[in-house]
């Protein structure tokens, strides 16, 4: 992962680094065996905080999101999941989202 902002250049360099470094885990792989296959890159959904964006929104509120959960996404998923059934069913959510709202930076 690379903070990069915006910028979706991919470094030649770190990719190398990526496929000399993986030896050392999986060895029987070899840079060599990726020589063939295209890079690619993405933007990861973080927020300023490092915390994901949970709740329904001001302005909309029939819209519920539940994203920007950065490099946690699959960890999180269990509560991130509860809570948006919570939302959904207008139960008391079981975690305090005042922290989470999706206008706290606007
Ligand atoms: C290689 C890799 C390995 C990972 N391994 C793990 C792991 O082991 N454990 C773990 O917990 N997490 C892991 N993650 C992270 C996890 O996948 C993410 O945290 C999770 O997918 C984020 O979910 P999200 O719903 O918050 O955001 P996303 O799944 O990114 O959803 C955001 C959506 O918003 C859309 N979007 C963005 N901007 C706009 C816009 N302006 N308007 C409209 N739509 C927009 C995007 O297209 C996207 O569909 C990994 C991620 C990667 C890439």
């Amino acid at each position: 992962m690379e903070l990069a902002g915006f910028d979706l250049r991919i470094h030649e360099s770190r990719i190398r680094g990526l496929t000399r470094s993986l030896q050392r885990y999986l060895p029987t792989y070899h840079p060599e065996d990726f020589s063939s296959i295209r890079p690619w890159c993405g933007l990861r959904p973080c927020t300023p905080d490092g915390l994901p964006y949970v709740g329904r929104t001001r302005r909309w509120p029939n819209v519920i999101v539940a994203s920007g959960h950065a490099m946690m996404g699959v960890s999180m998923a269990p509560i991130t999941g509860t809570l948006v059934s919570e939302l959904v069913s207008e139960e008391t959510p079981s975690v305090d989202l005042s922290g989470l709202t999706t206008e706290r930076f606007v």
